[in-house]
């Protein structure tokens, strides 16, 4: 087994938004006893439990994305979990237990999308290279994930599906076999690039399927989804489990570097020390990837149901290289998978001119940070495309 499933945490820190949307509103208040998979939080989508405890807090606090979140503290009794209730989920079809158990997408978007007709789907089972969570998954858990596949087809009526996984990767053997069966799930095996998880790359290059501008894969009858998506389908159908675990991958400066399951909401610096501790004196911690991940302020932010790995550096991992102001050299514009100006959207937003970066369509951007990565002025475009984006959603908010 590559994946090691870490303790319970003393106290776990739930946001209430853990999805691309609105944040959910509370259903719990302190005081309130909790247990394992209850529903603490409703509204676009569900956020439940992942202890069984005490709730102590409902307040906003720090989130991965670096903003506050209203969020649930759970003191966790003893450590221990009371058995699920598989009853509470069961009921109802395929849809309804996999909407019911709040399954999102590593980019934030519900897995049960959409009740548009679906031809296609398409399971990313790529990982960049200092993530390996999904090559764990299907490692450990190869017909768990071709059941929760073939009970997501059924739902959506979809004919065929691709397991995409990078050449050399050892669970491409793994899936083959198990996949051997179906004639309509086929694995192929893609050379490693990046960014692996555009949808609409996925959906263009394995289903054939060109996603216009302003339209999304469903629009064209693809529906694309992830390993990790297929691993939680199938802990909701065979055990009732809402999604309130994740496997995500401990990389960097670490005692341990590994795969780990953790409970969705254990604290970073939880995991960290379930990893061996920092090794060295930690500078920056990282969530879901170097590229494109966000560098955290705190290491008492959760795990949520998005986070892939975490990243532990020293200072002899960094390169620190001061910003120059922006040549117009281009290479950002090239580079974008999805054809967005970043150079023009760093600096609409970096002087807060939200209307321009609606526009130049900012919300199509993917947060895969090769624009920052090639660009010679080394300037945070990533960052300030992601402030870019929250002034515009406050500004559509306020119309
Ligand atoms: S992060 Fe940069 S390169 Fe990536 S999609 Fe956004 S603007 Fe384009
Ligand atoms: S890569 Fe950097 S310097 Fe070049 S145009 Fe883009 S933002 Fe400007």
């Amino acid at each position: 087994m590559k994946i090691v499933t870490i303790k319970t945490p003393d106290q776990v820190i739930i946001p209430l938004q853990q999805h691309d949307g609105a944040v959910c509103d509370s259903l719990v208040s302190v005081g309130d006893i909790v247990s394992v998979g209850q529903l603490i939080g409703d509204g676009e989508f569900r956020i439940h439990s992942s202890v069984s405890g005490e709730v102590i807090a409902v307040s906003e606090l720090p989130h991965p994305t670096g903003k506050d979140v209203l969020s649930v503290v759970i003191k966790t009794h003893d450590g221990e979990k009371r058995e699920i209730e598989p009853v509470e989920l069961s009921a109802g079809k395929i849809r309804r237990i996999i909407k019911e158990a709040g399954i999102i997408e590593p980019n934030g978007h519900p897995t049960l999308r959409t009740k548009g007709d679906i031809d296609t789907i398409v399971v990313n089972g790529t990982n960049t290279w200092d993530l390996s969570s999904y090559e764990a998954l299907m490692l450990d858990h190869p017909s768990e994930i071709v059941y929760g596949l073939k009970a997501l087809m059924e739902t959506v009526g979809a004919k065929k599906a691709f397991i995409i996984i990078e050449l050399g990767s050892e669970a491409l053997n793994t899936m083959r076999t198990e996949t051997i069966p179906d004639s309509n799930i086929k694995v192929i095996a893609t050379p490693g690039y990046y960014p692996p998880g555009t949808e609409n790359t996925l959906s263009k290059k394995f289903a054939k399927k060109r996603v216009p501008r302003g339209s999304t894969p469903e629009d064209r009858g693809v529906l694309v989804s992830s390993i990790a998506a297929m691993k939680a389908i199938y802990d909701a159908l065979r055990d009732g489990e809402p999604m309130i675990k994740k496997v995500v991958t401990v990389a960097g400066a670490v005692g341990s570097p590994r795969d780990v399951l953790v409970d969705i909401g254990a604290p970073i610096s939880h995991v960290i020390k379930e990893c061996g501790g920092c090794s060295g004196t930690p500078v920056k911690i990282i969530v879901n990837g170097a590229i494109p991940g966000t560098a955290q302020y705190s290491d008492e932010v959760p795990v949520i149901k998005t986070t892939t790995g975490i990243l532990v550096q020293t200072e002899s991992n960094i390169e620190r290289e001061p910003t120059a102001p922006c040549i117009n050299c281009a290479w950002c514009v090239d580079e974008c998978p999805v054809g967005l100006m970043p150079h023009l959207l760093y600096g609409y937003a970096d002087s807060a001119q939200f209307e321009k970066c609606a526009e130049l369509y900012i919300g199509d951007c993917v947060e895969c940070g090769m624009c920052a990565y090639v660009c010679p002025s080394k300037l945070p475009i990533v960052q300030i495309i992601r402030y870019g984006k929250y002034g515009v959603a406050e500004m559509e908010a306020s119309e």
